[in-house]
């Protein structure tokens, strides 16, 4: 009984840490190990199933200024907020993750590009009306948005995150606090389905 009881309690600590090791201590979210784990089998789902799956890389505006100004307490409060608004503004079953640093990612299943464009643009929508700036103010976030395509699993992911931070970049490139969708010149051969 009391080694039953020692079996349980050792699985119970194995399970918390590995939940722990997937996990953001800053924010909650997901870290970047278990995306990569989810997105295979959010991958092959698609693929049996032929819905779409599509991909957000988000990045907070002029964070580095806030870290410079008000501390990296500060900073950290900004990522936590942003962490906050994302997971209230997408919907069950999406993966919301924190990428590294402040920049943000999120895996969408069963949604096509235009789809992704337009949760994009509600998530810019929450953190920018729902993020205040510790110099007054309010925080806001650059996305870009990618499809994934068919083929193997970790190609196709790789061709995603290409594609998402090239859109990414042009949305920083063309004022921040806005949304970009992959293009044709993102990349000539990925991200079609
Ligand atoms: P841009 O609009 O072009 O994205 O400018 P930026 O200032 O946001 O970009 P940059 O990449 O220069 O700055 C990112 C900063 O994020 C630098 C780093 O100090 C800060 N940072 C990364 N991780 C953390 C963290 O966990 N906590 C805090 N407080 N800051 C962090
Ligand atoms: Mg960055
Ligand atoms: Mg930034």
């Amino acid at each position: 009984m009391l080694l039953l009881r020692a079996v349980a309690e050792r699985d119970n600590v194995y399970a918390r840490l590995d939940a722990l090791a997937r996990t953001d201590p800053l924010t909650g979210l997901a870290n970047r190990r278990a995306f990569l784990e989810h997105a295979q089998a959010f991958l092959s789902a698609a693929a049996r199933s032929g819905a779409p799956l599509a991909l957000l890389l988000l990045d907070i505006d002029r964070f580095k200024a806030v870290n410079d100004r008000f501390g990296h307490g500060a900073g950290d409060a900004v990522l936590r907020a942003v962490a906050a608004a994302l997971r209230g503004a997408i919907r069950v079953g999406d993966l919301p993750v924190r990428w590294g640093g402040e920049e943000f990612a999120v895996l969408l299943p069963g949604t096509d590009l235009p789809a992704a464009v337009a949760l994009a643009e509600r998530l810019r929508a929450a953190v920018r009306d729902g993020v205040p700036h510790p110099a007054g103010g309010r925080v806001t976030v650059s996305i870009g948005a990618a499809r994934l395509g068919l083929g193997p699993p970790d190609a196709a992911l790789d061709a995603a995150l290409r594609i998402a931070d090239a859109a990414l970049y042009r949305a920083k490139a063309s004022g921040r606090d806005r949304v970009e969708a992959a293009s044709e010149a993102d990349d000539a051969t990925g991200g079609k389905r």
